[in-house]
């Protein structure tokens, strides 16, 4: 079932304010989903897949490289923790890719060509986090620290922080202990090099989500509090 027009997007694409060419059907196909909750995952993949495509075969008209998107980056003081809200299997990279265009980017695209001044092996790329962790522990690197990372619905949060996603649903569970490992991993990583990070969830950075979900806030942030070394034995030599 096409639940839009590609041949019409298609030839929207190529033009810098595609997202204003197709917005009127982007909405009602928003809106349809949201009247018809049996029919809403199948148009979402639709549209996910269609762009996916487009990013994926350069087929997509976008900004050049704009500095001034990440001048105001601060010194990093936080880092976000998140979960993809999706099983596993979900989410391809080159999905994620596509998501977050269609949710942070095109949002805000006022007038230009969109643009996140952010490049991974020489292609522009829309991802919110900075790291990417799946169950298995796998870490992947999406953002280098100096770029401004659209994750936290908080800007004064998005400037200061680095943003770590565990690719798994969440809502009624911890991580698995691998993924788990991995943050505590990242965030060491950061604390040896910065002295000190505090870490938030995104539901403390934005008090409209419940991301990473319900057991995170009594449950597993405190496995990635920093090592407590008063505890331990000191070493003296
Ligand atoms: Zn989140």
């Amino acid at each position: 079932m096409e639940y839009f027009n590609v041949a019409a997007w298609r030839e929207a694409a190529r033009h810098d304010d595609w997202y204003a060419r197709i917005q009127p059907e982007y909405q009602a196909l928003l809106k349809r989903a949201e009247q018809q909750p049996n029919e809403a995952e199948a148009i979402k993949e639709a549209v996910r897949g269609f762009f996916e495509d487009r990013l994926e075969q350069n087929e997509l008209a976008l900004g050049g490289p704009d500095p001034a998107l990440d001048a105001p980056r601060e010194t990093l003081r936080q880092a976000v923790i998140h979960h993809s809200h999706r099983q596993p299997g979900y989410y391809t990279l080159a999905r994620l890719n596509a998501v977050h265009l269609l949710n942070l980017y095109m949002p805000n695209s006022k007038g230009r060509p969109i643009s996140s001044n952010h490049y991974r092996d020489g292609k522009m790329v829309f991802y919110g986090y900075h790291w990417w962790v799946e169950i298995d522990g796998t870490a992947t690197r999406l953002l280098p620290d100096e770029a401004i990372g659209w994750q936290a619905g908080n800007w004064e949060v998005n400037c200061q922080s680095i943003g770590i996603c565990i690719n798994d649903d969440l809502t009624d569970k911890a991580p698995s202990s691998a993924a788990l490992k991995a943050v505590r991993q990242i965030l060491d990583d950061y604390r040896a090099r910065l002295g000190s990070l505090e870490v938030i969830g995104h539901c403390e950075a934005n008090p409209k989500t419940k991301c990473p979900g319900g057991t995170f806030i009594a449950g597993w942030k405190q496995a990635l509090r920093p090592e407590d070394h008063a505890s331990k034995p000191s070493l003296i030599v």
